[in-house]
């Protein structure tokens, strides 16, 4: 690792109290969460840099695709004894969201400790730390001079978080991702407050839908009969009616997350011109969030049957319209799921298997045929992703260095596959 001159030493924020000395992997991951990878203009050649100078350390290739004009893939590669078997992603995104520095503690890109260790930053959860704790795991297993039999991918990529159009989804359909010729991958997932890690092997699909209620207009003064609002209005109820069964289902049974019940939200209702006219035509807008055990075709059906019952021309139309429901097999047969849980379980880690409640560059994995698991190796600890004053506890941190360390061993170690080359 490089000096670094500037960096404070010991605990951050110029603290008194007894210094306890930092760790390298802790300074490296300080020092990336300064790098100002922030939308919505994100310094993406910084961790380009960042990423070049980690290659260079590591002693290994870096391979970078760029896939739209300023959106850069980069990939560093540890190569098997073995290439020619499936290889192993190690994915994570370079970017994060913005912050309100207004209400942060400290300054969200000064990488601060507090002299519990926590360190506060954007992306010190999402997900700066698994992108360092990759590279980190990787750098202890060269140093031991271990030789894995399968390659081992790091990706680094822009964009996921303003949907992965312009990183992710265009990569899956690159070549060059191709020629990785990738067996399974690992990429993001969630803090646990608990004791337990989270682990996410599907996503729900987004259906973004607009009902279209017409109706017949007329004066403000009469009673006009079958109008656009009373349509609206029962259009507007079933959906909430739904949205409450799903709420208590999800409410009732301790074994439900989000992931396991479909969600729904009013987000937009336009109609009307003035006053004292009755218009001919409303709309509203919803945004559904369907997990992969629903019957999407039979779920659709239900939505033409509310708008029927909602009153004569009712109509709705997709804005968006998710079809994936892959998920990542978590049974004991599949040997890469059963790698992963049994190096957890070799660690006494608590393992809960969930479907993610929102969207990951996963999802794009998923759905060009590849299992992904998504993870990040963070419990006792709050989901702040996206949140203000996110911060990791270091020794959370250092922990989910050692985690990597024997899953990718594991992972890149499973024996040749039916059907391998
Ligand atoms: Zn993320």
């Amino acid at each position: 690792m490089l000096p670094d001159k500037d960096e404070p030493s010991g605990v951050g924020g110029g603290q008194a109290g007894p210094v306890r000395s930092e760790d390298p992997a802790v300074t490296l991951f300080r020092q990336y969460l300064r790098l100002r990878t922030v939308h919505p203009e994100p310094d993406y050649d910084a961790a380009l840099q960042f990423l070049d100078r980690i290659a260079l350390e590591l002693g290994l290739p870096i391979k970078k695709v760029e896939v739209c004009p300023g959106r850069v893939i980069a990939i560093i590669t540890w190569t098997g004894a073995n290439p020619a078997l499936k290889s192993i992603l190690l994915n994570s995104h370079t970017d994060v969201v913005p912050v309100y520095q207004e209400h942060w503690k400290y300054d969200a890109f000064a990488a601060i400790k507090d002299e519990d260790g926590n360190i506060y930053g954007r992306g010190t959860q999402d997900m700066k730390c698994v992108t360092i704790q990759y590279i980190e795991a990787i750098r202890r297993l060269k140093s031991q001079g271990k030789t894995l039999s399968r390659t081992v991918h790091m990706m680094f990529v822009p964009d996921e978080e303003v949907g992965g159009q312009k990183g992710m989804e265009k990569f899956v359909e690159h070549p060059e991702f191709k020629k990785l010729n990738i067996g399974f991958a690992l990429d993001e997932g969630l803090a646990n407050p608990g004791e337990s890690f989270t682990v996410f092997y599907g996503e729900k699909n987004p259906w973004w839908i607009t009902v279209t209620c017409p109706g017949n207009p007329g004066h403000g003064s009469r009673f006009v009969e079958n109008t656009a609002a009373e349509k609206l209005r029962r259009v507007i109820n079933t959906f909430l009616d739904f949205r409450e069964t799903e709420k208590k289902r999800l409410n009732t049974s301790e074994c439900f997350t989000l992931g396991d019940v479909t969600t729904v939200n009013m987000t937009m209702v336009k109609g009307g011109l003035t006053y004292n006219m009755v218009p001919a035509e409303m709309d509203v807008s919803f945004d559904l969030r369907i997990p992969p055990t629903v019957n999407l075709q039979e779920f659709e059906e239900r939505i033409k049957q509310w708008c029927k019952e909602a009153g004569d021309g009712v109509s709705y139309k997709f804005a968006q319209k998710h079809m994936n429901q892959s998920v990542t097999s978590t049974a004991d047969s599949d040997p890469w799921w059963n790698a992963f849980s049994m190096t957890c379980k070799a660690m006494n880690m608590k393992l809960k298997t969930e479907i993610f409640p929102a969207a990951t560059d996963s999802r794009f994995i998923r759905a060009v045929g590849l299992p992904a698991i998504g993870f990040s190796p963070m419990n006792h600890t709050p989901i702040l992703l996206h949140d203000h004053n996110e911060f990791l506890n270091e020794d959370v941190f250092l922990r989910g260095i050692q985690v990597y360390e024997q899953l990718v061993a594991s992972l890149a170690s499973v024996p040749r596959l039916v059907g391998e080359a």
